[in-house]
């Protein structure tokens, strides 16, 4: 029974099983009058809420999206626009799950 060296996450990107720390969690943030979801990243994996874990590369971040990940694992409903953080920022989603942006 070795493998135990602290806690392990799923990347909701990738699928890989990796350590907590190789991983940036993030958390819906509470919707506002405009009605859009913010996913924020949760630096210090303190905030409270549903997380979900994720490589910190563009990657695992556009397979996430690309399988609604975040929608999934963080159980965003409806159609609610969703807004991620910056990470790769020039990347836009429109809403299709194609993902524009300058290569
Ligand atoms: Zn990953």
């Amino acid at each position: 029974m070795a493998e135990g060296d602290g806690p392990v996450r799923t990347c909701i990107g990738c699928r890989a099983r990796d350590a907590r720390g190789a991983l940036v969690r993030f958390v819906v943030a509470p919707v506002g009058d405009d009605g859009v979801c913010r996913v924020v990243r949760d630096g210090s994996t303190k905030l409270p809420g549903r997380g979900a874990w994720l490589h910190d590369s563009e990657q695992c971040r556009d397979k996430a999206i690309r399988r609604r990940a975040f929608r999934r694992t963080l159980r965003i409903a409806g159609d609610v626009e969703l807004h991620l953080p910056e990470l790769g920022d020039a990347a836009g989603t429109d809403g299709d799950g194609h993902v524009t942006k300058p290569v």
